[in-house]
């Protein structure tokens, strides 16, 4: 295995477990390594301290482990059973529920590998090199410790991965084939497009807050804003909504949506869905919602965005504060890994200003606990929601 020295006092984020080493802490390397081949890090005393996979850019090592071992099909076994024994932990694996995210990357101390459970199919996505050079085994690993109860995994990278190391990479099944693309999410039922879906195919992180927005929905005129799926507007329907109306600027979300809809409210003409754009279908809307859900993509994807996200949601926010009816609930959300908690709160306590609204805070939300954020590596830390009560 090649080797990579640390500059003097770079080892210190290591010593604290962090998972990434930047470009900038790195002295030399005994040779040059190819992308996404594993790599043993020695502080600048030639002490072993780390072993990861190795990748060009800001972030060169993604850190596997802090023990001298091997990374083979045996550690990978490891990582999943740990990773299955906290989902069984947290009671996502159940009959009414069997979507669940078993692998969230630094979160599972598996940096760069996202794996999504929809019943008896796994959507496994690599986001490094190295992941993705040891797609076999993973499955391999992953078949062995699941079991009978996986059937398919399907291997869903083709965006993920940097352009530039001319993978070649394609979507596919890495074991079976032949699925069924319906899941289950808290008795909820929903398709999954392996194959064009956003993400893994879908929004598995806002299961829990979905289910608080079923306890709020009685009686309520709904509008869920950036539907995608329509998970909000289905929990929406079952806790008693007088009507949803479910929006989202992409055809193919609105089309997901009425068919999800469709699937466990047949002939249910409560529901509505339309195509358009978030802020134009704001501007002229009329029905008096008194329950709004925003859970926009993320505005920032960059450090170098936070300033413009920051007004997007504002924006956004002062739209719905506007229109929503005196006594209504909003559910507002940010998924931006670059904007804090405290920001997000401060662009929406703007927005409720300049619409001169009386706020109160009823909820703080996050990311549910199969999204689990390694306590050293606090930038795991990407959504947060509030739930508010406009007078
Ligand atoms: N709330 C969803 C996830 C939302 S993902 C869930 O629970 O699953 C963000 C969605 O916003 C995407 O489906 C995307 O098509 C949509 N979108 C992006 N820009 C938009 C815009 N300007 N207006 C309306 N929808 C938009």
């Amino acid at each position: 295995m090649k080797s990579i020295f640390l500059k003097r006092g770079k080892e210190e984020s290591l010593r604290r477990f962090h998972p990434w080493i930047f470009s900038g802490a790195i002295h030399h390397m005994s040779e040059e390594p190819e992308e996404g081949e594993k790599v043993m890090v020695f502080t600048s005393e030639n002490e072993y301290i780390a072993t990861g996979h190795f990748q060009i850019g800001s972030i060169m090592v993604r850190v596997l482990t802090f023990d001298h071992e091997e990374i083979d099909q045996h550690f990978y076994e490891q990582k999943l059973a740990i990773a299955k024994d906290v989902r069984q932990s947290i009671g996502v694996m159940g009959n009414d529920n069997n979507t669940y995210r078993l692998v969230h990357g630094e979160g599972d101390n598996l940096p760069g590998l996202v794996i999504d459970i929809y019943g008896n199919t796994a959507v496994m996505q690599a986001h490094s090199v190295g992941m993705h050079l040891e797609r076999h085994i993973i499955a391999k690993a992953l078949k062995n410790v699941m079991g009978e109860g996986l059937q398919n995994i399907f291997y869903k990278s083709e965006t993920t991965l940097p352009y530039k190391a001319e993978l070649g990479q394609e979507n596919g099944f890495l074991l079976g084939g032949d699925t069924d693309d319906v899941a289950m999410e808290n008795g909820l039922k929903f398709h999954v497009d392996w194959l064009k879906g956003q993400k893994t195919g879908f929004f598995v992180d806002q299961r829990d807050n979905r289910s608080l927005l079923e306890r709020y929905a009685k009686g309520r005129k709904v509008l869920n804003m950036f539907c995608y799926t329509g998970g909000f507007s289905f929990y929406a329907m079952r806790g008693g909504a007088e009507l949803v109306h479910s929006v989202d600027s992409s055809q193919k979300a609105i089309d997901l949506t009425n068919a999800n809809i469709a699937l466990n409210f047949p002939d249910d003409s409560r529901h509505e869905a339309f195509a358009e754009d978030a802020f134009r279908f704001m501007e002229k809307m009329q029905t008096p919602y008194d329950l709004i859900i925003l859970d926009p993509p993320a505005f920032a994807k960059h450090k170098d965005a936070l300033h413009n996200a920051l007004k997007g949601y504002t924006r956004l926010n002062r739209k719905a504060f506007e229109k929503i009816q005196p006594g209504g609930i909003l559910f507002t959300f940010s998924c931006s890994q670059a904007v804090n908690k405290d920001q997000f709160r401060t662009a929406v306590f703007t927005a409720a200003a300049s619409a001169r609204r009386n706020v109160r805070i009823l909820h703080q939300l996050h990311q549910p606990a199969d999204h689990p954020i390694n306590i050293y590596h606090p930038e795991g830390e990407y959504l947060k929601g509030l739930v508010l009560y406009v007078e």
